[in-house]
């Protein structure tokens, strides 16, 4: 997988929702180690289980496979269901709207091999589950929903609102979702995020 600093700009993908890097690691660079809080950690499961910038394929975890060739697929038990990682990327929103992009590798990285995510990530993924999120984001969120010229976009504005704000959204989107106009990868994406609330 491709390295990036953390809190470097995101650069990736053309997904147009990021702004920061956090937890692309490579097996070549020294990482920030530590502990992290268990509420950390449960928030983030939460948010494995909704993958944005989903992709075909998947990157191993080269810390696992250091002496083998080929690497090694990665999974977490996650509220009782095996998540394949490594092939989609999770959202943190900072209060002030900033958007952090992870692989979502980043929560076996945490969990096996002690990497310590930067403060602001960390912060950004506990308000978000406490809905701490500002409203400018939310707005630029829904017009995200609504106007963005990729689908994938759509889809994963739709699926960040789900996680911050899902008391301004849970409605509005079953509600585009029965639409017959509605996009039937919008449609599917998006339904599978509602039925995890
Ligand atoms: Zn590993």
């Amino acid at each position: 997988m491709t390295y990036y600093r953390d809190l470097s700009k995101y650069v990736y993908s053309e997904s147009a929702i990021p702004d920061m890097n956090v937890g692309w690691l490579s097996r070549w660079r020294l990482f920030a180690g530590g502990a992290v809080s268990s509420e950390f950690m449960e928030v983030l499961a939460s948010q494995v289980r909704m993958p944005r910038n989903q992709m075909r394929g998947g990157h191993p975890c080269h810390f696992c496979s250091a002496l083998r060739l080929g690497g090694v697929a990665v999974t977490a038990r996650i509220f009782e269901v095996e998540y394949r990682l490594g092939s989609a990327e999770i959202h943190a929103i900072s209060r002030n709207g900033e958007v952090f992009s992870a692989p979502n590798l980043i929560y076996h990285y945490i969990d096996r091999h002690g990497y310590r995510p930067p403060g602001e990530f960390v912060q950004a993924i506990i308000d978000g589950g406490e809905g701490k999120v500002h409203k400018s984001a939310i707005i630029r969120l829904r017009e995200m929903v609504e106007d963005a010229p990729r689908m994938e976009d759509r889809v994963d504005a739709a699926i960040d609102l789900i996680q911050v704000s899902p008391a301004s959204s849970v409605n509005w989107l079953s509600e585009i979702v029965e639409l017959p106009s509605c996009h039937s990868y919008f449609r599917r994406r998006v339904k599978v995020a509602l039925q995890l609330l």
